[in-house]
């Protein structure tokens, strides 16, 4: 076997392209585990992770994430960065262009994940850095002493909102309805939270700023469709997240979301090819849920892998 050439392919270095390597690799197949950015995926920007079991009291994302990459190469597992442009589908091999080279490959787990969404607002795209962010455990610290809002009503944006009470002199939960989607755990805490103000009913229609950055943000109610102008120094976004599949050109069925359409047994329409994880149409995103498909997409492709030999 050549050095560009693997029984299985992982991409994504998320919970679940880890746990995938980890069974792969310790059913001795020879595995590359390929990632964009960095190790980790979502977890990275993630403040502390209480619904991970074993940890009472929970734990920073970041750090449960060097766990999991400390674990999962112990069995050998190969790790890579590199964007991969495109998987051409031979049948019982697959080819990869990564950065303009090719990998070969048996199977591929497709452990890609979701990317935060944007509000598609005017001057959204340069205020990043500059009074925008997506992220609150990067760029909160930031936020010292001065007023800043949350856009969104879902666990993320509770989370995020409850984070930045640290930093911030006031947080302004904006949300386009009357009632958090948010966990009820959360929704009682951020109802505790002297800091957090929510705008109910609320969106935001217009960003204002000037050459130093933003400014404020002028909302609308979506009830009354009466305008206000509010003043802060940045607002974090957390209206949702999009799948990372946009990379796959037709190669295998997504739903109109773009989420790719895999079971629980994470097949996808093309033999040999499997989905895990938040990019897959699964009903819960969670770390334990993403290492429960990963652990599956691995015994899949094994299984896949094992039956190509017999043929
Ligand atoms: P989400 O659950 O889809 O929530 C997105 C929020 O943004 C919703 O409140 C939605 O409003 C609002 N929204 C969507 N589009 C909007 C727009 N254009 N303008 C204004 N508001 C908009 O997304 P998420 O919070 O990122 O969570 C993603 C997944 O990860 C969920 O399954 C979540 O449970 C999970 N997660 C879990 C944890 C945890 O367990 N600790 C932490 C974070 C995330 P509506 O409510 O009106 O739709």
């Amino acid at each position: 076997m050549s050095e560009s050439q693997y029984d299985v392919i992982i991409i994504g270095g998320g919970p679940a392209g880890m746990t995938a390597g980890l069974y792969a690799s310790r059913a001795m197949l020879k595995t590359l585990m390929l990632e964009k950015m960095i190790m980790g995926g979502q977890m990275m920007t993630t403040t502390k992770v209480e619904n991970w079991p074993g940890y009472p009291g929970g734990i920073d994302g970041p750090e449960l994430m060097m766990k999991f990459q400390e674990h999962c190469v112990e069995f050998g597992l190969e790790t890579g960065y590199g964007v991969v442009e495109k998987i051409i589908d031979n049948g019982d091999s697959k080819t990869l262009i990564v950065d303009g080279k090719e990998l070969t490959c048996q199977a591929v787990i497709i452990a890609t994940g979701v990317i935060p969404r944007k509000l598609g607002l005017d001057g959204e795209e340069g205020l990043v850095g500059r009074g925008v962010s997506y992220c609150a455990t990067c760029d909160g610290a930031f936020f010292r002493d001065v007023p800043i809002a949350v856009i969104g009503g879902g666990d993320t944006a509770a989370e995020e909102a409850l984070f930045l009470t640290k930093f911030a002199s006031k947080v302004i939960m904006v949300h386009r309805r009357d009632e958090l989607r948010a966990t009820k755990i959360l929704r009682d805490r951020i109802a505790k939270n002297e800091k957090i103000e929510i705008a109910w009913n609320s969106v935001v229609d217009k960003l204002l700023f000037d050459n130093t950055g933003l400014t404020g943000v002028v909302l609308k109610d979506t009830q009354t469709g009466e305008i206000r102008e509010v003043t802060l120094s940045g607002i974090f976004v957390a209206v949702g997240v999009s799948p990372t599949t946009s990379f796959l050109n037709g190669l295998i069925e997504l739903n109109e979301a773009g989420y790719i359409k895999a079971g629980e047994d994470t097949h996808t329409n093309a033999p040999g090819i499997y989905a895990a994880g938040d990019c897959r149409t699964n009903i819960l995103k969670q770390v334990s849920t993403a290492v429960g498909d990963g652990a599956v997409a691995a015994i899949m492709a094994e299984k896949y892998i094992e039956e190509l030999k017999h043929a």
